[in-house]
Order: C-alpha cells, then structure tokens, then sequence
C-alpha cells in the first residue's frame, strides 16, 4: 500500500460495511446510478433477461432448445439432447467452465459479477429500479423509512412487496421451466394446483427464496454467501483488472475551499463513489470482497471529475501493477497456462460433440457361457446388446450377421429403444457346424435400424466341434 494510504485510518478492515458495531445489520440505500457504464450494463442486463425468458419458449423441430431437467437427468442444450450416458462430456465440460471461470478472473477480476451474474441484474436492474421508481432515490427512501405510517408509506410499501413477490414467483416459474419444459409447465398452469400438488409448493417455496434474497437479503448474498466471491483473494493477482482508485492521482485527498492554496490530489472526498455503492464500500480502501464490480462508482467519480474539470477515470478498470507503474499488463505467466490449459480443453470437447453419434452401441458374448447344441447340427452362443438411443426418436433395430452365415435370433421382444432410452438384450447367433473350423470364428454384426446401418461390431464365436 502507498504511502497515501498507509495514513488513511484502516477501521474499514475490522467490519463489513453492512453490519454495525453491536452485529446488527445495516441497511443500504445506495444513490441512483447513471452514467455511460450504468446505461450499457442496463442494456446487457435487458438483453440477459430477454435471453432468459426467451429460453423456454423457443423450439427446435418441436423439441425445446434448453432443457436442464436435473430430477430425471434429462438435458437439451442448443437442441441437442444428453443423458446419463454423456457423463464424460459433463465432467470436461465443468473442468472447462471452472478453468475459464480461473482464466477470467485472473485476468478480468469480477467482470462477471458486475455485468452477468443474475443476482447482480435481477437485483440492480430489476428490483432496485422498481424500488427507486416507487420510493424514489436513497434520501426519500431513508425518509419513507422514518415516516410513521401513513397512507402514502401503506401504498408505497404495499405495493412494491406486491410487485416484488410478483415478480419472484414469475422469476420461479421461468426456472421450473427450463427444468419441466414449458410446455408442461404450462399444462400445470392450466389446471388446479391441487392436482400437481407438490410442484406447486416447490414454486412456492422458490418464489419465497427470491422474494427473501431481493427483498431483504440484498447484498449479504455476494458478500457472506457466494462462493465466487469469497475466491477473489486467491484467483486475483496484481495484474487482474479490476476496479481501481488511481490513489497516485487521488491523495491527498481533500475538500476543495474557496481561497484554499493547499496541494490536494483529484478526489475532493465528496464521498459520491460511497453513496452508490451498493455493498457499502469505499472503493478508495482499495480492493475489497464485498465489491462486486458493479461500475456504479466510476459513473459517479466521473460525473464529479466533468464537475470539477478534471480528467475522468480516478475511479476506472485498471490493474494494481497498472496503477503503481502506469503500464498495463494482462497476459501474465499464469494467465497464459490457463488459456493453454482452456483452449485444449475446448478443442476437445468441440471434437467430442462434433463427432458424437445418435446411438451407441455394445455386443458382448455373455460372460461365462458355452456353446449351445441346436437341432438341424447347429450350434449357438449367446451374448448380450446394449443400445443407447440419444436422439429424440423411438429407434427399432435389427441385427444381422456380415460376412458369415448363420441366424440370429433375438431373445423376447423386438428391439426398440425409446426416444433417450437405453435397451438391454439377449441374442443368439446360431451357425450351421460345419461352417466351423476353428474353436474361435470371428466376423461381424451390424445393427441397422430403418434400413441404415447403425454400427457394425467385430464379435467372436467360441465352439468345439468335430469336423467330419
Ligand atoms: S467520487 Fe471521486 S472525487 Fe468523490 S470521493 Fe469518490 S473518488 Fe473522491
Ligand atoms: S466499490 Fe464500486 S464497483 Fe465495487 S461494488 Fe461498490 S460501487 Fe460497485
């Protein structure tokens, strides 16, 4: 830390800014922001909102785009269906979101937070602005709180609790339809309650949770409960970029006095950057876990900065090493290996997913059998299929032999997997004997369903058998 700094009293390290003394919570009524990063993140927020509840809606071939139903582990992503049998491409697919999830905050500090995580949107563009337009900015907000009621405070409260749990219970229910699909959600809709009983009261339920979180739990969401959050301290490092006071250029800081000669940096301790702040901070302490990057303090510095007829950007994206040395440098070591680390990771899954196939296929000798004696001197073995169907069709199959003759003869019904089904089977391959000449035939099956070969298989076929 600076000299500057190390002057400045550090009480700000002993508490949080939303707890009191005595542990009591402390309610913030942050100011109205405005400016040019607040207008573009309302128009990014706006646009994450309508992709949010576009989602659902949207179909391809009569399938819905989006499906994250976790109960039954049935997944539709961009229209491609998965199951438990993608369980590889899962698991790559997490590494890759938590090594770029590492990659981007190395780099980028809270980008995320600030402009994409719906906690973020949902409370800043969307709750907050509802609350500013019926109660007004932070000072008519703290004087409602201290009215006694009257009928204005009963209307003005009233009403904003009504549009808040409204809201909730639309926002839990375009939830439950990215897990039930919209389609039965809206069946679900269509009828009593009562009658789908259980997940009526998990909308309920839901509807509460987020009511509680944008109503009253606000902040303390990103600053006790998030875990992103609490991982700042070891995935930031000196050249990640995120939200900086240019102490260089801001201490001493000071009020500007008429007549008054003294030398002061470009902050005029207004305290405008602390008044927006959502989580209560003084950005001017320096890097902080409560800060979630929300860009409400540059707008505000920069509006004193034009005020004043200094340059902007006291307050701006910058990294630590950026504003001690005045040079910016991203691409760090670290930085470098995650990307390495990413690109390779995102090479394989496009590969994987490029090359993933409709059906997958396994034919195995059942384990442990011997060979069968059949009438008309024929002998048979026995073995066991299994056809994963991951297309949205019924899939019926047939099997027949390549390159040998013989029959096979499939035990119980006909195969046909259902649409995200896997199918178990036995057959029997039966071979006339004297087609035998050795204890092991090899040759091949293929499974073909609506006249097109699936897959062919190389299996093997064990009898001993007297050659005449
Ligand atoms: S808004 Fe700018 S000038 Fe005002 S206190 Fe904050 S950093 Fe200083
Ligand atoms: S310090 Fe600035 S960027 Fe960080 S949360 Fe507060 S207002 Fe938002």
């Amino acid at each position: 830390m600076n000299d500057a700094l190390k002057s400045h009293e550090e009480t700000f390290r002993d508490s949080i800014a939303t707890v009191t003394k005595e542990g009591k919570r402390k309610w913030i009524y942050p100011r109205k922001p405005s400016g040019k990063f607040y207008n573009a993140r309302t128009i990014v927020s706006y646009f994450l909102l309508a992709f949010l509840f576009a989602v659902p809606f949207i179909k391809i071939d009569g399938h819905p785009f989006v499906i994250l139903n976790v109960l039954e582990r049935k997944f539709i992503i961009f229209g491609i269906p998965f199951g438990p049998h993608d369980l590889h491409l899962f698991a790559l697919t997490m590494i890759a979101i938590i090594v770029s999830i590492f990659l981007f905050t190395v780099v980028y500090g809270r980008l995320f937070c600030g402009w994409i995580c719906p906690q973020t949107i949902f409370l800043e563009m969307v709750f907050r602005k509802i609350e500013y337009w019926i109660e007004g900015d932070a000072n008519k907000q703290r004087a409602l709180k201290n009215t006694p009621m009257n009928a204005e405070k009963f209307i003005k409260k009233g009403s904003k609790q009504l549009i808040f749990f409204f809201l909730s219970f639309i926002i839990s229910n375009i939830f439950l339809s990215y897990i039930i699909g919209i389609d039965t959600l809206k069946q679900y809709i269509s009828h009593s309650p009562f009658e789908h009983s259980g997940t009526f009261i998990a909308v309920l339920f839901f509807s509460g949770a987020f009511y509680f979180v944008f109503t009253s739990f606000r902040e303390q969401a990103c600053v006790l409960v998030c875990p992103y959050g609490r991982l700042q301290g070891v995935m930031l490092d000196q050249n990640s970029i995120v939200i900086h006071y240019d102490y260089k250029r801001g201490e001493p800081r000071g009020k500007i006095k008429k007549g008054e000669t003294q030398n002061y940096g470009d902050c005029i301790d207004c305290n405008l950057c602390v008044d927006v702040c959502p989580t209560g901070i003084d950005i001017r302490n320096g890097t902080q876990l409560e800060c979630v990057n929300c860009t409400a303090c540059i707008d505000a510095c920069n509006t004193v900065m034009d005020k004043i007829n200094r340059p902007k950007g006291l307050i701006r994206y910058a990294s630590k090493n950026e504003i001690e040395t005045s040079k910016r440098s991203i691409f760090t070591p670290r930085a470098i290996s995650y990307t390495m680390v990413l690109i390779l990771l995102t090479t394989v899954i496009t590969y994987m997913l490029l090359n993933r196939s409709k059906v997958e296929l396994s034919i195995l000798r059942t384990p442990g059998t011997l060979y069968q004696e059949q009438p008309g001197d024929k002998v048979s073995n026995i073995y066991d299929l299994k056809i994963i169907n991951k297309s949205f069709d019924i899939l019926p199959a047939a099997l027949t032999l390549q390159n040998q003759e013989g029959e096979i003869k499939i035990i119980g019904n006909d195969l046909k997997v259902e649409p995200q089904g896997v199918t178990e089977a036995k057959f029997l391959v039966i071979l006339p004997k004297e087609k035998i000449k050795q204890l092991k035939t090899t040759f091949k099956i293929a499974v073909v369903s609506n006249g097109k070969i699936l897959d062919v298989i190389n299996t093997a076929f064990l009898a001993k058998v007297k050659i005449k």
